[in-house]
């Protein structure tokens, strides 16, 4: 199998999410003792969310650089970035390693597509949200009409992942906050929403939401798994 590198501590809540999806998976597929090889890179969230405040993406772009390198140096075979907002800097990584970046975008397309889905809505940060690294991949290589929540609605889905769920607070209230978000999303055609950021998945599952849930979490561990058995 070969050995998954992981850019994490965006936050951590969601880090430890991925270590124990790319572990599950591995040994859905293998079965016995099997988990998935690995090495997670824990990043000061602190000083990186201050950054985005700050719209330092250069220095941003840098950072998730250096830290894939880290990992290619510590014998890593494949990088995923373990945030969906940090991938507005991908092509940094890209540029500085030569092993393969697995973009999160990606296994969440291809799944939407394989499902039939034309019109999906978007839950992230507002930089996920808001700017056009995320939405125009999705557009551009699967064709998706991409709905995202109206202004109030995403200043709500915002506060919410800092606020709490990079702390680890999971609320009744806020999961209703992000309920009604999603039935307005359905009311506005979307046939489908996309989780898209790595730690909605701790507040919402799939019973929680009115429209099929694409949890970008679990499709790019799951995507990851799947490389690194299947290219070993
Ligand atoms: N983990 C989050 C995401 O998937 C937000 C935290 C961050 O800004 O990296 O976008």
């Amino acid at each position: 199998m070969k050995t998954i590198g992981v850019i994490g501590g965006m936050s951590w809540e969601s880090s430890t999410e991925y270590y124990r999806l790319l572990n599950r998976y591995a040994k859905d597929r293998l079965g016995g003792h099997h988990n998935a090889r690995s090495l997670l890179l824990t990043l000061d969230f602190a000083t990186i969310e201050a950054a985005q405040r700050a719209g330092d993406w250069p220095a941003l772009g840098e950072q998730m650089a250096d830290a894939a390198r880290q990992l290619e140096r510590g014998g890593a075979d494949l990088v995923l970035l373990a945030t969906n907002t940090m991938h507005r800097v991908a092509s940094s990584i890209e540029q500085a390693v030569s092993i393969p970046f697995l973009h999160i975008a990606d296994p969440t397309g291809v799944a939407l597509c394989a499902a039939g889905i034309g019109r999906v809505g978007l839950l992230g940060t507002r930089y996920t949200m808001e700017q056009a690294f995320y939405v125009d991949r999705l557009r551009e290589r699967y064709g998706l009409d991409v709905l995202i929540p109206t202004e109030a609605e995403r200043h709500d889905v915002h506060r919410i992942i800092y606020n709490e769920l990079c702390h680890g607070v999971v609320s009744d209230a806020s999961r209703e906050v992000y309920r009604r978000i999603i039935d307005t999303l359905a009311a506005r055609g979307a046939q489908a929403v996309i989780l898209g950021c790595t730690e909605i998945t701790l507040l919402i599952k799939p019973d929680d939401s009115a429209l099929p849930v694409f949890d970008t979490t679990a499709l790019h561990a799951q995507a990851a798994v799947q490389w690194a058995i299947d290219a070993a």
